[in-house]
C-alpha cells in the first residue's frame, strides 16, 4: 500500500457514475511528474529481486506507470496497442479484451520482436477493475511464451473482485491503492 496515493485519491480523486474513480488530474491525462516517479520506485520495490526483464501494458492510461517502473527497473517497457478490428499481422501476438467501461470488445497486439520467449515480464496498468485488460495481456504472454512475474496496478477496485481471482489463481498481484468501496459517501481503503 502506498498511503501518499491513498491520500491524493481522497484529495483530488472525483467519483463518477458506475463506481468510476477519475484521477485525470495526477494519473491519466495530466500526470504529476514526480508522484508518478514515486509510484514506479515502488513498483520497483516490490519486484527487485524478481528478474523482471520488461514492463507490459495497455495504451494509453496505462504508459506513463509502465515506463517510471520501467526506468525504476532499468529494463524496458511495452505497451499493447488497441485496434477495434481484427488485426491479421502475423508479427503480432494479439488478445480480446472486454472492457466494461466502454461496453466494448477490443483487440489488443504487440509486435513479436518486443516479448521474447522465456522473457520475465511485468504487467503494469493504471487501474484493476474486472481483470480483463491483465487476462488479456496474459494471454500474450502465453502465446509469447513468456514468464509472468506479476501484477502491479496502482489502484485495485477490490469490490470488483477481480485481484483477489487472480491471487487466488496463483498469481502475484500487488496495487498501491485497493478501494473497497466507492459510493457518494465516499471512497473506503482496504486495512
Ligand atoms: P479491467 O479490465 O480490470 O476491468 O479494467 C481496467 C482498465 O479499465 C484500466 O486499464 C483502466 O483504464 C480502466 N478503468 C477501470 N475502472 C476505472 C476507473 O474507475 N477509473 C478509470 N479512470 N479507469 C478505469
Amino acid at each position: 500500500m502506498m498511503k501518499a496515493l491513498e491520500e491524493k485519491i481522497l484529495k483530488e480523486g472525483e467519483i463518477l457514475p458506475g463506481h468510476v474513480l477519475k484521477v485525470g488530474g495526477f494519473l491519466n491525462q495530466q500526470m504529476d511528474s514526480d508522484f508518478i516517479m514515486e509510484i514506479g520506485e515502488e513498483i520497483a520495490r516490490l519486484y527487485k529481486d524478481c528478474g523482471v526483464t520488461k514492463v507490459l501494458t495497455i495504451e494509453s492510461s496505462g504508459i506513463a506507470l509502465a515506463v517510471a517502473a520501467g526506468i525504476a527497473l532499468h529494463v524496458p517497457s511495452v505497451f499493447a496497442k488497441k485496434h477495434k478490428s481484427a488485426n491479421m499481422s502475423k508479427d503480432v501476438y494479439t488478445a480480446e479484451v472486454y472492457s466494461y467501461t466502454h461496453k466494448e470488445t477490443y483487440e489488443i497486439a504487440v509486435a513479436k520482436e518486443y516479448i521474447r520467449k522465456g522473457e520475465k515480464v511485468l504487467l503494469v496498468d493504471d487501474f484493476l477493475a474486472n481483470g480483463n485488460a491483465l487476462r488479456g495481456l496474459m494471454k500474450i504472454l502465453d502465446k509469447a511464451e513468456a514468464t509472468l512475474v506479476g501484477c502491479a496496478v496502482a489502484i485495485e477496485k477490490g469490490f470488483q473482485g477481480a485481484g483477489d481471482e487472480l491471487r487466488a489463481s496463483g498469481i502475484r498481484v500487488e496495487s498501491l491503492a485497493l478501494i473497497d468501496s466507492l459510493t457518494d459517501e465516499g471512497i473506503v481503503f482496504r486495512a
